[in-house]
């Protein structure tokens, strides 16, 4: 783990695939009765990790790269083209229903606990659609952060740096003495560094690390190495 310049007081955390995550299997459900097609969660979550090289383009906005990553969720799993606006109104319904992103990780609360009852401060820094709050709570992880921003609310989001510099302003936290964890390098990583904090990547399970960054493969790893190295320092 990159050890932060001062001793670590605060975590900020990304929300999209690394606290919240899609309900594969209630899209896949909407999406088959809608459209009158066979589809399973599994499938749908199959191409998970194909459809997420849409999220790492440059010059989009956060909102064309989601709705890129979700057509392309769709497309991998073998929805033609030409139905991907019958798709677009469905998972529209559905978001309005309850939000797509509200699915945790088995650790998450665990790992959350873990680092704030070693004291950590905890706070998350998302490019969401002013939504992301409410994602949390009804996902069950709000209690533990003490800052939420969101880009839609914030009027910037990531990798542009003053995003992470508002959230640690909020929590009286200098960069040096903060980490923030995420799972896309050019967004998350690389806007930490320019704000001056250090940064993990999350990466699912199996996927190989990236050159130029440490990464975890859970939020329950990520809490094991963390609090290693405060019982250490
Ligand atoms: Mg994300």
């Amino acid at each position: 783990m990159a050890a932060a310049h001062l001793p670590l007081q605060a975590v900020l955390f990304d929300a999209g695939n690394t606290l919240l995550f899609l309900d594969h299997a209630r899209m896949a459900t909407a999406v088959a009765a809608a459209l009158g097609v066979p589809l399973t969660g599994p499938r749908l979550a199959a191409g998970a990790r194909a459809a997420s090289r849409t999220l790492e383009r440059g010059g989009a906005t956060d909102r064309e790269r989601s709705a890129a990553y979700l057509e392309a969720l769709f497309l991998e799993a073998g929805i033609p083209a030409d139905r991907l606006g019958e798709v677009r109104a469905c998972l529209a319904r559905l978001h309005g229903e309850r939000h797509l992103w509200s699915g945790i990780a088995e650790d998450a609360h665990d790992a959350l606990t873990r680092l704030r009852d070693a004291g950590l401060r905890l706070g998350v820094v998302s490019n969401s659609d002013g939504r992301v709050e409410e994602a949390l709570e009804v996902a069950g992880l709000r209690p533990y952060f003490e800052v939420v921003m969101d880009s839609t609310l914030a009027g910037v989001e990531k990798p542009d740096p003053a995003i992470f510099v508002s959230a640690l302003e909020a929590l009286g936290v200098e960069p040096a003495a903060a980490l923030y964890v995420g799972d896309l390098y050019e967004v998350d990583v690389l806007g930490a560094r320019a704000a001056g904090m250090d940064a993990v990547l999350l990466l699912p399970a199996g996927a190989p690390p990236r050159v130029g960054c440490v990464s975890v493969h859970s939020l329950g790893a990520l809490a094991d190495d963390l609090l290693k190295e405060r019982l250490a320092s």
